[in-house]
């Protein structure tokens, strides 16, 4: 078999060689418990304080802002209960808002607190999966406590406008937090210009191993216990750390924002080649923003046929590709997503993603789209949809 193509890099990436060597020294010789008191114990606990530090540094932000966890299903969760937990023990009947596009790790917290009786507002995004800050400002009532909108998508690859919704949050005195695992590593991010209270992120989306991620809360901002135990991450969530992750999450996250704009400027030549070479094919619609947009992640939908017939087809030459998201792609229902953003159930059906990364070459994109004309002309030929439609 030819060599796999990967363009699935918004579901995870690889870890680049310069992490795993990181962290390597952490998984054999270096297997201390950073929480005891002699010295090689204390290097452990510097590397992690390391790592913290180029975290912070990546967000504009103080390393004591900074929590590790296991990724960004617990940085969400931990955020959104944490805010909601503080308002209920005050007694106060909160009002929490989030968007209709998040990931599930935010909205199904939200949709859980709901059936808790909890009042939560879904924010509607436009056909390119924008929020407005207008409709924002219009849901915010008094009992509002939180507001939690995606910094960047991770279907579509569309960029929230985070500075204007933190301002008004600021404004209102409600707490603003933003999942950015997609945005790391592809835009520049400054929680403090940008009025983010608190920011979500995990390791592999840049090149560092799953099972780490970390949780910005701004100084001020009280967060509650996640889990209860030792003295681990300021006593706020405790156990034994996970040391060589986190020594990759930080050397993976220094390597990502330092890049950003050489990346960006080679995604951007691979995004032309795949956008001229999609539209010649026809009745494709492109999902998502240009201008305001991730410049590795793309979205079509190809009229007619199902997004995961191209998948299994594209599967036959190596390549990797995904339709919605990785952690939904279980599941037959259309993307909320696409939903939200006008798509009839068709549409969303027939969506493919191409994400792609760094190590992605014009190479790749040219047998890709080699290969994928021939293939939406072989499913359409068979699918009674778009036989009826011609
Ligand atoms: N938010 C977004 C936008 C994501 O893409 C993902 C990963 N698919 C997550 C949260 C959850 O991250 P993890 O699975 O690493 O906890």
């Amino acid at each position: 078999m030819d060599k796999t193509i990967y363009f699935d890099n918004a579901a995870t990436t690889q870890i680049s060689s310069e992490v795993l060597n990181k962290m390597m020294p952490y998984l054999t010789e270096e297997y201390f418990n950073p929480s005891s008191l002699y010295s090689r114990a204390q290097k452990v606990k510097n590397a992690i304080e390391e790592a913290r530090k180029n975290v912070a540094e990546a967000l504009g932000a103080d390393p004591n802002e900074i929590y590790f966890t296991s990724g960004a299903t617990e940085s969400n969760n931990w955020a959104i209960h944490s805010i909601v937990e503080q308002n209920k023990k005050n007694g106060k009947q909160c009002h929490i808002i989030t968007s209709k596009i998040e990931h599930p790790s935010v909205l199904n917290v939200f949709k859980k607190l709901e059936r808790d009786g909890l009042e939560v507002s879904y924010l509607n995004v436009d056909a390119e999966g924008r929020v407005s800050p207008e409709e924002l400002e219009k849901t915010i009532k008094s009992n509002t406590v939180l507001v939690s909108v995606m910094y960047a998508n991770n279907e579509v690859g569309t960029l929230q406008p985070i500075s204007e919704l933190g301002e008004i949050c600021r404004k209102h005195n409600v707490v603003f937090h933003t999942d950015a695992v997609q945005a790391i590593g592809n835009v520049k991010i400054d929680v403090l210009h940008q009025n983010i209270d608190m920011l979500s992120l995990s390791g592999h989306k840049f090149h560092a191993p799953k099972g780490v991620g970390a949780l910005y809360v701004r100084k001020g901002l009280k967060v509650e216990n996640l889990l209860f135990g030792g003295g681990q991450e300021r006593g706020k969530r405790a156990g034994t750390e996970n040391v060589a992750s986190i020594v990759g999450l930080g050397c993976a996250i220094a390597e990502a924002t330092k890049d950003i704009e050489v990346k960006n400027r080679h995604l951007k030549e691979l995004r032309e080649m795949l956008l001229s070479g999609i539209k010649k094919i026809p009745k494709v619609k492109y999902n998502g923003s240009l201008e305001h947009g991730l410049t590795g992640t793309l979205n079509f939908s190809f009229e007619g046929i199902e997004g995961e017939g191209i998948l299994l087809l594209l599967n036959s030459y190596g390549i990797c590709c995904s339709s919605g998201s990785a952690c939904t792609s279980g599941s037959l229902d259309p993307s909320h997503v696409l939903l939200a953003m006008g798509l009839d159930h068709g549409l969303a059906q027939s969506s493919v993603r191409i994400s792609l990364s760094k190590y992605n070459t014009s190479e790749e994109v040219e047998k890709f789209l080699e290969v994928i004309n021939p293939i939406v002309e072989r499913l359409r030929k068979m699918s009674p949809v778009w036989n009826e439609k011609i």
